[in-house]
C-alpha cells in the first residue's frame, strides 16, 4: 500500500466532510445549492480556503468560483501560488469551473462525486448539457490529464489504494454520500423560490 496515496485520500475525504460540508448547509439553507470546494498546501496538506455555491447571490458564484475569489481575498504575502496547491471540488467542475481552475494555474484537482452522479442522483443535468450543447463534448468525455493539469476522482483513488483501511473510506464516502442526499433534497425543495437560471 502506498501510504502517501492513503493519507492524500483520506485527507481530501475528511476535508469535504469537515470544512466543506458545514459551510454547504449554511448555504443550502438559504437556496444555494450542493456544491464545495477547498484549496490545500501540496507541502502539508492543511486548508488554505474552503468554500460553497452562492448562487442567489450570482450564478456564477459556483463552490469552485467562490472558493477561488475568497482565495484571491487573502493577503499576496503568505497567500500559496496555486501551483503549490491542491484543489479540491465535491463534485466534478463544470465547464465554468474547469476554465476557472486552469486560468488559476493549478496543476491538478480531485473530485468526490462525478457528472453522471450530478445529473442522477442530484438532479443537476447542466454540467453535461453544457459541455454537449456548447463545446461538443459528449459524455462529459474531456481531457483528464492535459497540458494545464490532470485530475482525478476520489471514489476510484480510494478503490485504486485499497488497503486494510479501504473498508473504512468506503463507509466515510457512503456517509458523506448520504449527507449530499439531505441537502439536494433541501436544495430541490427550495428551488422554486431562487431566480437562479439553471436550477
Ligand atoms: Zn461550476
Amino acid at each position: 500500500m502506498d501510504t502517501k496515496s492513503t493519507v492524500f485520500c483520506e485527507r481530501l475525504l475528511d476535508v469535504i466532510e469537515q470544512d466543506i460540508v458545514p459551510l454547504t448547509c449554511a448555504g443550502v439553507e438559504v437556496g444555494n445549492k450542493v456544491f464545495g470546494a477547498a484549496i490545500l498546501r501540496k507541502s502539508d496538506l492543511s486548508l488554505v480556503m474552503a468554500g460553497t455555491n452562492n448562487e442567489i447571490e450570482n450564478p456564477l458564484n459556483h463552490g469552485e468560483i467562490s472558493t477561488l475569489n475568497a482565495f484571491y481575498k487573502l493577503p499576496i504575502e503568505g497567500r500559496p501560488d496555486t501551483k503549490d496547491c491542491v484543489f479540491v471540488s465535491t463534485h466534478e467542475p463544470c465547464s465554468l469551473c474547469l476554465s476557472a481552475i486552469t486560468w488559476g494555474g493549478f496543476d491538478n484537482f480531485f473530485y468526490l462525486f462525478g457528472y453522471d452522479d450530478t445529473r442522477d442522483a442530484f438532479k443537476i443535468p447542466h454540467d453535461l448539457k453544457i459541455l454537449s450543447e456548447v463545446f461538443n463534448i459528449q459524455q462529459g468525455n474531456y481531457a483528464r490529464k492535459n497540458a494545464f493539469w490532470e485530475c482525478r476522482g476520489l471514489i476510484e483513488m480510494s478503490e485504486a489504494i485499497g488497503g486494510d483501511r479501504a473498508a473504512k473510506r468506503a463507509a466515510q464516502i457512503e456517509r458523506i454520500r448520504a449527507t449530499y442526499a439531505d441537502l439536494s433534497a433541501s436544495y430541490q425543495a427550495k428551488k422554486r423560490d431562487n431566480n437562479i437560471p439553471l436550477s
